[in-house]
């Protein structure tokens, strides 16, 4: 074996790292460094992390924080490669933490380790989301409310719930504004009050797109904030006007509603056909009845495309033409509507609809 003796202590070598012995070459670096204290600040209402000089949403244990704030205070030599880093914890304050750091790595080939010891000082501080959260802070309020009516409590709960989806979701992505900071029960409607306004226009786009809604943003100047004006936006979300059982007149034909978003389709009553449109040409149509008007008559006869139905309060026999949906034969009952004396046929089985 080649003799090789270390330029730097003179003793001998089996082979030199960067021109010197093992011993020689680890005096050269620091393997790990951290300060005698590391701070973690923790909202108390939240558990969100400051970091640097912002906040970041965090559902994990304080002592995993902990951890998670000493491997980021710790400097390690650059070389360093395969590192581990374990660190036992102990506290004698909820405030405060003795933490001992253990960490190995390889450098240059060369397996080493260092222990190092710290003190970790938790403080408690409200996080920007929450203090604007007790403050009132929003940027936006979604109205939800329906076209010509009084949307109905169930539908009142499903676009508040799409809301709140939306907003949790942006919120998990670490969106810190995305958040409501109250919900105000109406005779109208509801109203939403959030902190971000862009996710006030996305909740609204997305309840467009599931529920036909239409919406319309006026915003109301609130102050200046660095020579900038500074809008609060009130979005009004309408659902349609008409909803699944309503029956419409549009353009002289009675139809019985199915589905309502951006086209509306149902059945054409007097014919039996299909009917659909763009729920914005339905502006001139009006409500005309409801599933709550339907009684029951007797089928007196059907021939060909003809039928006969009892009047359900004049007891006398009307002809009609046979809509395409009507089944059933003489004599049978069948559920019907009558509108200004007019009759109409429902389709079987609509209640379920
Ligand atoms: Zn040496
Ligand atoms: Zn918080």
């Amino acid at each position: 074996m080649k003799y090789l003796a270390c330029p730097v202590c003179g003793r001998p070598a089996d082979n030199l790292i960067d021109g010197r012995c093992k011993d020689c070459f680890l005096k050269t670096f620091t393997l790990a460094r951290i300060p005698h204290i590391v701070r973690t600040i923790i909202c108390p209402l939240c558990g969100s992390v400051k970091k640097g000089g912002h906040w970041e949403g965090n559902t994990a244990e304080l002592e995993d924080v902990i951890q998670e704030g000493i491997k980021e205070a710790l400097k390690l030599e650059p070389d360093a490669g395969d590192v581990q880093v374990s660190i036992d914890l102990t506290n004698s304050d909820p405030s405060i933490y003795h933490a001992g750091i253990r960490v190995n790595a390889n450098v240059k080939g060369i397996r080493t380790k260092a222990t190092l010891k710290t003190e970790v000082r938790v403080s408690r501080e409200t996080c920007d989301t929450c203090s604007r959260i007790s403050g009132g802070y929003y940027e936006a309020v979604v109205q939800v409310r329906a076209e010509g009516r009084f949307p109905d409590e169930e539908e009142q709960v499903q676009l508040v719930e799409l809301i709140e989806e939306l907003i949790e979701r942006q919120y998990r992505k670490g969106y810190r504004l995305a958040f409501i900071t109250k919900i105000d029960e109406l005779p109208e409607g509801t109203d939403v009050y959030i902190g971000s306004n862009s996710s006030a226009r996305q909740a609204c786009k997305l309840a467009a797109e599931r529920y036909g809604c239409s919406y319309s943003e006026s915003p109301t100047l609130v102050g200046k904030k660095d020579g900038k004006d500074i809008y609060r936006i009130t979005y009004s979300l309408r659902l349609p006007r008409f909803v699944p059982g309503d029956i419409i007149n549009t353009g002289g034909d009675a139809v019985l509603i199915r589905h309502s978003g951006k086209r509306t389709t149902g059945l054409l009553l007097g014919s039996g056909l299909e009917f659909s449109e763009n729920t914005n040409r339905l502006k001139n149509a009006v409500k005309i009845a409801d599933m709550e008007d339907a009684v029951d008559a007797v089928l007196v006869s059907v021939e060909d495309d003809i039928v006969q139905v009892m009047h359900p309060t004049t007891f006398r026999p009307v002809t009609l033409k046979k809509p395409a949906h009507l089944s059933g034969r003489g004599g049978e009952d069948i559920r019907i509507v009558v509108i200004s004396d007019e009759i109409f046929i429902l389709p079987p089985n609509q209640e379920n609809e």
